[in-house]
């Protein structure tokens, strides 16, 4: 089959590549219909995150299902799919306790063997273990574009507007206009903000977030605190949501808010350790949250949700290629020539 392999920094082929097959009664194999290109695809493109070369990439797709093990309970062949970006037990202490993104047996797509081993969805075909806790069936008559961003980045701008506490009448201010900060502006909409500011310096994006309901704030323009604080009467917004993963998104989602406010963090972190103004917290009573979205949580409220066109995270999709493409695609996304990026096998 033809999969996108990562070959080295900055080098991704799209190469003929064994087709992988069901090894464990829990596996289903899957038929990939669509992949996406995610920001977290990203740090392995850049050598944040080490891969081995020829491992396969993606961990954003949907399927229809050729096959499942003996032990699969909730799908069967012929089944179209969404797939969490990492499965998780279902039966562990941590599963049991509704945290599958801390579950003890989780494996996550796309990264190699540094992150579990399992195959890529940038393929033609993928094995998904422990099939009946990572997966989500497609409703009828919704398209593999509305569906495959609750496998990862729609999940996780719910799961990041959640944690951000909002409510009613509140500004929250999101700190990064890539595709989760987007989704978290979508999310964020359903808790009834009065405000949702959304900070950036790519202009395309930003008129995507206004289309949202967003109001952009351009930080190549505009200090991005003093302008939210302008917008707040000078006290800061009711909390904020970080969706970029670098130090200094963090400290304008720490600084942005106001005292008593809370903090949410969804974006994979480019350090392992920075200054934390813990006097700044304390002083100003905040709440800081963080954390790898719990997907198998929320993929049924989303989809029930897109379901009922109260969200339409498809309307991010700035380009359509296929999968031969993803050398090419890579390149873009990197150079941030695209919003979001899907491939067709
Ligand atoms: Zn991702
Ligand atoms: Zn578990």
């Amino acid at each position: 089959m033809k999969a996108a392999t990562f070959q080295g920094v900055h080098e991704v082929k799209v190469l003929e590549v064994p087709k992988p097959s069901i090894h464990s009664p829990d596996e289903a194999l899957l038929k990939v219909t669509l992949g996406a290109i995610c920001g977290s695809d990203l740090h392995a493109y850049h050598g944040r995150i080490p891969m081995v070369a020829g491992e396969l990439l993606g961990h954003e797709f949907v399927g229809v299902i050729q096959e499942v093990g003996p032990a699969v309970k909730r799908f069967k062949p012929g089944d179209r799919v969404v797939v969490s970006f990492y499965t998780a037990c279902g039966h562990c202490a941590l599963c049991r306790k509704g945290w599958f993104n801390e579950c003890l047996n989780m494996a996550t797509f796309g990264f190699g063997e540094l992150l579990g081993g399992l195959g890529g969805g940038q393929a033609e075909y993928v094995v998904v273990p422990l099939a009946d806790h990572s997966m989500e069936l497609i409703p009828e008559g919704m398209s593999d574009e509305q569906a495959i961003f609750v496998g990862d980045i729609l999940s996780t701008g719910m799961f990041a507007a959640e944690r951000a506490e909002i409510h009613p009448g509140d500004v929250v201010a999101v700190i990064g206009a890539g595709p989760v900060g987007l989704m978290a502006t979508m999310c964020a909409q359903l808790f009834g903000p009065a405000r949702v500011l959304v900070v950036d310096m790519v202009e395309s994006r930003l008129e995507i977030a206004q289309e949202l309901g967003g109001t952009p704030i351009n930080a190549s323009l505009a200090h991005p605190v003093e302008s939210i604080a302008g917008y707040t009467g000078g006290i800061g917004a009711d909390s904020s949501i970080e969706a970029v993963g670098l130090t200094a998104s963090v400290d304008t989602a720490i600084q942005c808010v106001r005292g008593g406010g809370t903090i949410s963090v969804v974006g994979v972190p480019s350090e392992f350790t920075a200054d934390f103004p813990y006097y700044h917290m304390w002083e100003k009573s905040l709440t800081f949250r963080s954390g790898r979205c719990n997907v198998q949580k929320y993929m049924r409220p989303l989809l029930d949700l897109i379901a009922a066109g109260r969200l339409k995270p498809d309307m991010i999709i700035s380009h359509r290629m296929k999968l031969d493409q993803a050398e090419e695609a890579y390149r873009m996304f990197a150079a941030r020539e695209a919003t979001k990026i899907v491939l067709t096998p």
